[in-house]
């Protein structure tokens, strides 16, 4: 057992460090809580993944973010974060994970797999990008289906199904197909969904050339070792296929909210209940920071505009 802290951060991402350098400026004892490496989901982000904002949208803690590109890339974000944790001498534990949260005596008593901390606040900056949205389809445990996407050069050659209209779908399509796959999009909507604008026009152009195959008001419906169905307005469409990208989203944690108590919305998008102005949830010092704040609309927060919790956070912890 360790001595009691002002404050413990759940989730060494963005966030969780902007919430760290603040407590740091405030003077307030701190340690931030990681399961994986420090920005461990940008660090699972794929290899050539851009920032749609830029690098001063997405600095923390008033530290700039050099880059040469219009939009930083995941190499160069990695590289930030991690020099200015380093810079800072940020108090963070690696690979340890949170696994509950407990009210006592006025204090959280915070179980990790690591150990057990005493503490006056908590402050939850988990994220959303460790629980990929389902398809709820036959054979999607097969392991030819993938909710992550790193470097399209494993795909050279192959049959790829890619799930989803947005970002993620359009940057696997057309990345793989320029490595040399044979690209298929199913495409739930009528069109193409919120994608980079730098992107969009590429993609429209491949699709309209034929070059990716899109099949639009169509679901998926079934994955075999070596094809796949596809329900298209037309009729029912069976390929031979040999990996299916489902870019279909991710979801926080849910269960781990739950667990700690705090209340969710009872619509679909499960917004973790939080004052917007303070940050505190329901539970009395217990704050969330970043994108967890969305629930199942992630799309809300973003780094850019989510850094601000910190600052929101630590000037209330004061302010008592
Ligand atoms: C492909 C992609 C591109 C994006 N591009 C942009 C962009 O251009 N601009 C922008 O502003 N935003 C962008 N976003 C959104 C935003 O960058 C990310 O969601 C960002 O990572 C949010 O920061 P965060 O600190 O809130 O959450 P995360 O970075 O997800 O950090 C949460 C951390 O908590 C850790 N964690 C979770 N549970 C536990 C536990 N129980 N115990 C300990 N640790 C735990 C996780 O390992 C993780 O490191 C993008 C998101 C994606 C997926």
């Amino acid at each position: 057992m360790h001595s009691i802290l002002d404050i413990l951060i759940v989730g060494g991402g963005p966030i969780g460090l902007a919430c760290g350098l603040e407590a740091k400026k405030a003077g307030l004892s701190y340690l931030i809580v990681e399961k994986g490496t420090i920005t461990n989901s940008l660090f699972n982000y794929p290899l050539n993944m851009t920032f749609f904002s830029t690098a001063d949208r997405l600095e923390i803690g008033g530290f700039p973010f050099p880059s040469i590109h219009a939009k930083p890339n995941r190499s160069e974000a990695l590289e930030y974060y991690r020099r200015v944790a380093d810079v800072e001498q940020l108090d963070i534990r690696l690979f340890e994970e949170v696994t509950g949260i407990a009210s006592e005596d006025g204090l959280y008593l915070v179980s990790t797999s690591k150990a057990t901390y005493r503490a006056r606040h908590i402050i939850i900056a988990t994220g959303f990008y460790d629980i990929p949205n389902m398809l709820g389809i036959p054979g999607e445990d097969l392991l030819k289906v993938r909710h992550y996407y790193y470097d399209p050069h494993y795909y050279y050659k192959q049959k790829i199904v890619v799930v989803g209209a947005n970002n993620s779908s359009a940057d696997v399509a057309l990345e793989t197909w320029r490595k040399g796959a044979e690209v298929t999009m199913v495409v739930r909507e009528g069109e193409l969904g919120r994608i980079k604008y730098w992107t969009k026009p590429d993609l429209e152009n491949r699709i309209a050339e034929g070059s990716i195959k899109a099949y639009f008001n169509a679901r998926l419906t079934e994955v075999r070792e070596a094809e796949v169905d596809i329900q298209t307005p037309a009729g029912k469409v069976t390929l031979a296929n040999d990996y299916v990208m489902a870019m279909t989203g991710y979801q926080p944690n849910f269960a781990f909210l739950e667990k700690v108590g705090i209340k969710l919305s009872d619509d679909l998008y499960r917004h973790p209940y939080h004052n917007p102005e303070t940050m505190e949830t329901n539970l009395p010092r217990l704050y969330l920071a970043g994108v967890v704040c969305g629930g199942m609309e992630t799309h809300v927060w973003f780094i850019e505009n989510s850094r601000e919790h910190a600052l929101k956070i630590i000037r209330h912890i004061q302010d008592k």
